[in-house]
């Protein structure tokens, strides 16, 4: 009985060739087949490391006859590297999804790390790299995109995202109205000949590409927001209703009136001495 192939994750370089490694390139010489999501771009790459291998297209819109095919040939025992247009396979990419049938199957999975272009950019933002988060790209959907935006305006943590050049300005203008005039880094064409990266603030960042129009590949990196900022900003808001709208809140909520008490004078930043006293006042 003929035993079942490996996955390799081969992580590609987003730019510089130099970036590839000795063992990526051992495992695409050594693979039965190479899954690609661009052959084209593959081509070129296994060219120029003088690599002759079988190619098969796998991308976003044939993943599932495709990751289907390439289980089955898995299972028949043979070995099989996944190539991402650039970088690492699975990472805004439909890498995840071959992964996940992989596992279904009992399919060995081997990732061999490389360039990311989120890491690139994160490392060279400036930024605090303590704490992160990637969003990848955001979706199109204006109401969605508002939403999403919404849920992380509050985070803390460094955000990344991806996006292409022609919509550039528009997510900056996005990224602006829901999270007001952060700091940015914009890193472009990340080690290629023209990376560059503006580090600035977001609205900054609009006014250099209004001039310049956006050419290349784009990592943004922004600031999360200020802990003390929005502690601030929290403070501002339950200035703006009464102490029994504030306790309401939490009695609506299900906390029970002790607990909500002390709830109420956490958030407003004074005793719950006080909270009480304010309450006898008014009964
Ligand atoms: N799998 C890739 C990775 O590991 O980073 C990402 C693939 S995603 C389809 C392509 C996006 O990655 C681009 O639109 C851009 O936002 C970002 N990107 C890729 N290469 C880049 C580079 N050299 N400089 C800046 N951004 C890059």
């Amino acid at each position: 009985m003929s035993s079942k192939g490996t996955l390799y994750l081969c992580a590609t370089p987003i730019g510089n060739l130099e970036d590839i490694t000795l063992r990526t390139l051992r495992i695409l010489k050594e693979v039965d087949l190479i899954a690609a999501e661009d052959t084209r771009r593959t081509i070129k790459l296994l060219n120029h490391f003088e690599i002759n291998k079988p190619l098969t297209s796998y991308y976003e819109h044939n993943q599932k006859e495709k990751g289907e095919y390439i289980v089955r040939q898995l299972l028949d025992g043979k070995n099989i590297a996944l190539v991402s247009d650039a970088g690492t396979p699975g990472i805004s990419d439909p890498g995840e999804d071959l992964v996940k049938r992989c596992i279904e199957n009992n399919i060995k999975v081997s990732s061999l790390p490389g360039p990311v272009a989120a890491i690139t950019g994160l490392i060279l933002s400036g930024l605090s790299t303590n704490r992160f988060v990637f969003e990848g790209f955001l979706t199109v959907n204006k109401r969605n995109r508002q939403e999403h935006l919404e849920q992380i305006k509050n985070d803390t943590r460094t955000l990344i995202f991806y996006e292409a050049p022609h919509k550039l300005i528009n997510t900056l203008k996005d990224l602006l109205q829901v999270l007001g005039n952060r700091n940015i880094a914009v890193a472009r064409e990340l080690t290629k000949k023209f990376e560059e990266v503006i580090r600035c603030t977001i609205e900054e960042a609009i006014e250099k590409f209004e001039q310049d129009s956006p050419k290349g590949e784009f990592v943004l990196i922004v600031e999360g927001v200020n802990p003390k900022k929005l502690e601030e900003q929290q403070q501002r808001q339950w200035q703006e209703i009464s102490i029994q709208q504030h306790i309401d809140m939490y009695i609506s909520q299900g906390i029970d009136h002790k607990e909500a008490l002390k709830r109420v004078a956490k958030d407003r930043g004074v005793s719950k001495r006080e909270i009480y006293a304010q309450q006898l006042k008014k009964d």
